[in-house]
């Protein structure tokens, strides 16, 4: 292959590669490397045509589909910016993003058509409708399918996420063409099996797609000429299912899609024998979870680490260390050649191999800027470095260990507890499916630890068991001073736990904390 470098690349390379293999699949449908290089030419054109100038920022709502992916490319060649929203926001929360970034046209799934009405904004000047009546075909038709010129650099931007607001109000996080290629080109030069892409790979993107962990996995097969398979929207038995009928080979999922997949009735390792390799990250994962994954699915799993602001991994565990009972299966993975990783105190003072602070990321795939915010661009990206707002250290071989996020510490009596920790080691007793930890106020000690706790079915242990469990595990502050039984965990689409959800019941407004 030669070096791609950006997106308008890619598709030009493989529809004349492999004009005939199916990019895109999804449902009933397909797509191959020719027509999508085609239909995203016509987008590109048309986008054109509404005036949009390069830069100019296109939104777009709806669910995964093959539309998604011609946008994308319609973009790229246009020289416009991508802004997808996540389809489970308010009007409101659309119209901010709407707003924020300027967008002057919309792409806008039928589904999704009532928000147009409940904007408390004037929409976009150009509205397309996809979906039942697919506007998008009408919309795109007159326009040639030739490639248009285009001025694309590694350093253009191409797309903007906002971050899901898990810790405040979204904001842009601009990626350029080097996000979707750094990575892959370093693995490519070392010769990393970290994550390799092979020909024939048919790869399964459950991930949302206004997500960095979607769009990322699914620009990487496109990078690398395979197909992939998008789900509309993930679902445990949906997934079990397409892995085994359409021969998936690969999968990038959050820890929250493999407990949910484990948790089918039936599930068994025999629905999964062509899965070559499992992606995951996103989020904490617990060991519990990792080493039943690993015996279940059998294929090989490399565990990724970043934030949209890194665009998405900068850090990876290959499978090599994927080995049950080693220190390593607690590491989130080793940063990729030419990535820059070091652990900062509170004041800016670099930390020593095992010490824990903030972890500092630089690299070649970051975000160009938050948009429009250049205050916050300067406090998170700092001489090239990605302060992550993750708590954890680096040991002496390199490896990179996440505890949790710093806001999500809780500080009892002048010391960090940090809620993974305590949910890591709850999920190994036998009668809890998922435990959250949270931070209650209190008089004496300033925080107290209190747990949320999922009982396994029919198995709801009794509050001084899990207590004992945890006595002989964990130092005495971090032990939680209550448990409460709950049904399901509170999560944002991408999988992460939404602890304000549970936390903020126990804080009144004055010293509720602010993430
Ligand atoms: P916001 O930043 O607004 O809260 P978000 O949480 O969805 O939104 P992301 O960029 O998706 O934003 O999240 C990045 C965070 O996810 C990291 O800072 C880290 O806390 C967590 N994370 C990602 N991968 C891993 C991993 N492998 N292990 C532990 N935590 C992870």
């Amino acid at each position: 292959h030669p070096q791609l470098e950006t997106l308008v690349d890619t598709a030009r390379f493989h529809a004349a590669q492999s004009p005939q293999l199916p990019a895109v699949v999804c449902e009933e449908r397909e797509l191959t490397y020719a027509q999508l290089h085609r239909e995203s030419n016509r987008i590109a054109h048309a986008i054109r045509a509404t005036g949009a100038a390069p830069g100019a920022r296109i939104a777009y709502l709806g669910k995964e589909s093959e539309h998604y992916y011609e946008i994308l490319f319609g973009c790229a060649k246009s020289g416009t910016v991508l802004v997808p929203i996540n389809w489970r926001l308010t009007a409101p929360e659309v119209s901010h993003i709407l707003q924020d970034s300027g967008s002057e046209l919309l792409f806008l799934e039928d589904e999704f058509g009532t928000v147009l009405d409940r904007l408390p904004t004037a929409p976009p000047k150009t509205v397309v409708r996809l979906g039942t009546e697919d506007g998008l075909a009408a919309w795109k038709a007159d326009h040639p399918d030739t490639e248009p010129a285009s001025s694309a650099t590694p350093d253009t931007p191409v797309a903007q996420l906002y971050t899901s607001g898990t810790t405040g109000l979204p904001k842009g996080v601009v990626l350029a063409h080097r996000s979707f290629f750094a990575i892959r080109n370093a693995l490519a030069s070392e010769q990393l099996d970290w994550i390799d892409w092979r020909a024939g790979d048919v790869a399964l993107v459950g991930i949302p797609g206004f997500h960095v962990g979607g769009l990322w996995w699914a620009t990487q097969n496109f990078n690398a000429g395979v197909t992939v398979v998008a789900m509309r929207a993930f679902a445990p038995r949906a997934a079990i299912d397409l892995i085994r009928d359409r021969g998936i080979t690969t999968a990038c999922v959050v820890p929250a899609m493999l407990r949910m997949m484990l948790a089918e009735p039936g599930v068994q390792p025999d629905d999964f024998t062509t899965l070559r390799k499992i992606v995951y990250g996103g989020s904490p994962i617990s060991e519990a979870l990792l080493e039943e994954s690993l015996a279940m699915f059998g294929s090989e799993f490399a565990q990724i680490y970043g934030l949209t602001e890194t665009g998405n991994t900068a850090v990876c565990l290959p499978p090599a260390d994927h080995v049950p009972g080693h220190p390593r299966m607690k590491a989130a993975g080793h940063p990729y050649p030419g990535v820059g990783s070091k652990v900062l105190d509170g004041d800016g003072k670099e930390l020593p191999a095992g010490a824990v602070g903030e972890i500092c990321l630089a690299t070649p795939a970051r975000m160009t800027e938050y948009w429009g915010l250049p205050d916050k661009t300067a406090e998170t990206l700092v001489d090239g470095w990605i302060h992550t707002g993750d708590a954890g250290y680096i040991d002496d071989d390199g490896y990179v260990f996440i505890q949790d996020r710093i806001k999500d510490a809780i500080l009892v009596a002048g010391e960090n507890v940090y809620p993974a920790e305590i949910e890591n080691v709850l999920e190994r007793h036998p009668g809890v499916s998922e435990a959250v930890i949270v931070g209650a106020p209190d008089e004496r000690w300033g925080e107290k630890v209190h747990a949320f706790v999922v009982p396994v079915a029919g198995n709801q242990p009794a509050p001084r068991d899990l207590h004992r469990f945890l006595v002989d595990r964990l130092a005495a502050f971090k032990l939680p001073a209550a448990y409460e039984f709950i049904e399901h965990v509170p999560r944002n689409p991408s999988g992460k736990i939404l602890r304000r959800e549970l936390r903020d019941r126990f804080w009144n407004d004055a010293d509720r904390k602010v993430n």
